[in-house]
């Protein structure tokens, strides 16, 4: 299907060591798909693996476009994207000048004199959705946690992905923050393909649409969040049972 995301037997090995082991997943826009496992179940190595980081096997497919031996910068140019753990923010810098750059209209001086009309339809509607209006003269380093990780949701919006990877998310936000990060992910995913690697399961449990889950370097399981909880495996992987 067009805008979905397909993962065909993907591997990646380390020396010998096989980290993701023929992983096969489908991921459609407008599902927001959390993709949980164990520690060293392989769930950033496969993200490294879409994302060109790391060479793979198999296929990974996106709008037709074969994403296995590509460069990191093609990749991304093919409209996917991803954050990471640690936000990477230009934290000297405006949020709206990240989100300039980010755009790539980030080159020379004159960025930095950009009068109010001036600001690109995209940046404008970036910062609406990420909720960070408000904010946009705010230098990003003194931001709240959970205002970086927007910002960095946003520097994605701008380069217009369609796929958007995402790796923990909500790693050491309040309560409140997740929430509005879970209500940020339903708008963003509507139309776009939105994988979230994620441990908090409370944090799973209310926005997931569907669940693969990693063990091992494999598929272990895959369905709504229902039908994954009540999967025996996950529960041996999880409580040992
Ligand atoms: P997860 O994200 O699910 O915690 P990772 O993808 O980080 O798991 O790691 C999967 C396995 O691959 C782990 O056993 C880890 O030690 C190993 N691994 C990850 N990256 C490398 C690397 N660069 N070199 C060697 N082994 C690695």
């Amino acid at each position: 299907m067009s805008g979905s995301l397909e993962l065909a037997g993907v591997g990646v090995s380390f020396d010998g060591f096989v980290a993701v082991d023929g992983v096969t997943m489908s991921v459609r826009p407008g599902e927001l798909r959390f993709l949980i496992g164990p520690n060293g179940a392989g769930k950033t190595t496969l993200v490294d693996a879409i994302t060109g980081l790391v060479p793979a096997t198999g296929s990974v497919t996106f709008g037709g476009h074969e994403l296995v031996g590509r460069k990191v910068h093609r990749i991304a140019r093919l409209g996917v994207g991803r954050t990471f753990q640690t936000a990477s923010v230009f934290e000297e810098l405006s949020v709206l000048q990240n989100l300039d750059i980010a755009a790539g209209a980030g080159r020379g001086p004159l960025t930095m004199l950009r009068r109010r009309s001036a600001v690109p339809a995209a940046v404008a509607e970036a910062l609406e959705v990420v909720g960070l209006a408000d904010l946009r003269d705010r230098q990003a380093g003194v931001l709240a946690h959970g205002q970086k990780q927007w910002l960095e949701i946003g520097m994605l919006l701008v380069q217009d992905a369609r796929v958007l990877l995402l790796d923990e998310p909500v790693a050491g936000m309040s309560a409140h923050e997740r929430e509005e990060t879970g209500q940020l992910l339903r708008r963003i995913g509507a139309d776009r393909t939105v994988v979230v690697v994620e441990h908090d399961m409370d944090f799973m449990r209310s926005f997931a649409t569907s669940v693969t889950v990693l063990h091992a370097g494999k598929v272990l399981s895959e369905g709504t969040v229902a039908q994954v909880q009540a999967d025996p495996r996950v529960q041996e992987v999880y409580l040992g049972r």
